[in-house]
């Protein structure tokens, strides 16, 4: 029997409005390499700059996780030769990063958490980006010198969900964050992931392979199931040391396996020096001061959704896991609407609804102010929530956001007016006096009759609570 192992690097593009070591914009819209000046090409001379909102957007992050934050801090060469980098060098932070030993706590499925260490979070500059085209290659700089927070766990996780769940964590806190957009389709949260095995209670590790670059949850489950398979089929032939190697494999995502693409390098490969043109990064108190605002943060917003809300724990998460699913309930409460009543129709109602269209909580057409008043008129009586369904059906199809104009003009008021329903109980009771006989001496199971008569004589409009409540009074 055999235990997975697996560390996770994560890149994390920094939303910062300039590059880390010069005031070109951050931006790649633009055209190929106008985002560019002699210090993100690289020109002889020119010197690097520290971008301090970057800085502060490293130290948030480390105080989000319960790290060191270094008052201190070295930037390093690691010098390789490849066209994108002019430099021939990446400046990054080796062995005294900004942040160092953290905890992240990622939920599990049965509803625990577990704490997983984060070894550092250091800056760094992105490469530029080479272009192919058929017979030739071009090389975009616009994203030369862009701020990474490269973020680097220990190897405490044990299986692909749990990593997982690492990466779903570390995605929604440095989106609440707003430190980054952790947009994977387009690069700004890019992750490695480092697998290896070893038999069951054996303390040594067994050796890694890095996979690398890989853009999707799913992508990430199915590279690692597909090499904890290799692995563990190179150790039940006997060729473990063969096949197993310390290297760096990519996934094909078309065949659903890694392969290898190159040996591993080790850090004197990269000949790392502290950079001579940068001193040492020093913090300030103003730089800690403005780290340290601090949003709420999902564990957080769990805790005070279970225990002041009333919220259930699975619910709970699910609204929280994303940063813009979590504003739209609280702006649905701002509104007046219940929060159970809300949970429901955040998830189930409108993402039923948003799901099928082909939209998401970044572009549904139904706002959280206007989905909050609606749920709000189903608890204060005003409208049934079957009549609140057709309201919401109308709006995904529909400019109008007035609710009162569109209860109106839907007909969907219900009655809550007692003196009204009164009146149409007695109609019914008036027209079925054997039935209200029989119900007296004993035959419960009318009382359904009489309330589903009621509701059917005002077409649905009269409020049920009320109509069983008032029944109750009028039978006895
Ligand atoms: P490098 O910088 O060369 O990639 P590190 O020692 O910084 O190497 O480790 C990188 C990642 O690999 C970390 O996330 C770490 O948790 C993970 N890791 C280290 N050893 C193992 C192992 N035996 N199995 C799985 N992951 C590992
Ligand atoms: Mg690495
Ligand atoms: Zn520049």
């Amino acid at each position: 029997m055999f235990e997975t192992v697996i560390g996770l690097e994560v890149h994390v593009q920094l939303n910062t409005k300039t590059k880390l070591f010069c005031a070109c914009p951050t931006s790649f819209a633009e055209h190929q390499n106008t985002n560019t000046c002699p210090t993100c090409l690289a020109l002889p001379g020119a010197l690097p700059v520290v971008n301090q909102e970057a800085a502060i957007k490293a130290m948030r992050f480390g105080y989000a996780i319960n790290a060191d934050v270094n008052h201190t801090s070295i930037f390093d060469r690691k010098s390789y030769f490849y066209p994108d980098s002019p430099s021939a060098y990446q400046i990054t932070q080796l062995t005294k990063a900004i942040v160092q030993n953290g905890e992240l706590f990622i939920d599990l499925a049965d509803g625990t958490q577990k704490r997983i260490g984060m070894t550092q979070a250091h800056l760094e500059a992105d490469a530029g980006k080479n272009i192919h085209e058929a017979d030739y290659s071009k090389v975009d700089l616009n994203r030369a010198g862009t701020p990474l927070l490269e973020i680097v766990s220990q190897p405490d996780m044990r299986s692909s969900d749990e990593a997982v769940a690492y990466l779903k964590k570390l995605h929604a806190t440095v989106r609440y964050l707003d430190i980054s957009d952790a947009n994977m389709q387009e690069g700004s949260f890019r992750c490695d992931v480092n697998v290896s095995i070893r038999p069951k209670g054996q303390e040594a590790f067994g050796t890694r392979v890095e996979i690398k670059n890989i853009n999707s949850f799913k992508f990430v489950a199915a590279a690692i199931a597909y090499e904890v398979q290799r692995q563990t089929e190179a150790y039940e032939d006997g060729v473990y040391e063969q096949e197993v190697r310390q290297e760096t494999r990519l996934y094909n995502v078309e065949e659903g396996v890694t392969k290898s693409m190159r040996g591993k390098e080790e850090a004197a490969d990269y000949r790392y020096f502290p950079d001579p043109d940068l001193r040492p990064l020093v913090v300030t108190e103003e730089m800690i001061a403005q780290a340290k605002k601090m949003p709420e943060l999902p564990d957080a917003k769990v805790k005070r959704y279970v225990e002041e809300l009333g919220v259930k724990l699975a619910d709970a998460h699910v609204i929280t896991s994303d940063k813009e699913m979590a504003t739209y309930f609280e702006a649905m409460l701002a509104c007046g609407a219940a929060p159970k009543t809300a949970v429901t129709w955040l998830t189930s109602e409108l993402l039923g609804r948003l799901n099928k269209a082909g939209f998401s909580i970044e572009t549904t057409p139904v706002d959280a102010k206007t989905l909050g008043t609606l749920v709000s008129k189903i608890s204060d009586g005003t409208i049934s929530g079957s009549g609140a369904k057709e309201i919401l059906d109308f709006m995904m199809e529909n400019e109008s956001r007035d609710i009162d104009a569109l209860i109106e003009k839907m007909g969907l008021a219900q009655v809550s007016d007692d003196g009204a329903i009164l009146a149409i109980i007695d109609t019914i009771l008036a027209a079925n006096p054997e039935k209200v006989e029989q119900y007296k001496s004993g035959k419960d199971k009318l009382f359904g009759f009489f309330v589903g008569e009621t509701m059917k004589a005002s077409k649905g409009s009269a409020n049920p609570a009320k109509v069983n409540e008032l029944l109750k009074q009028r039978l006895g």
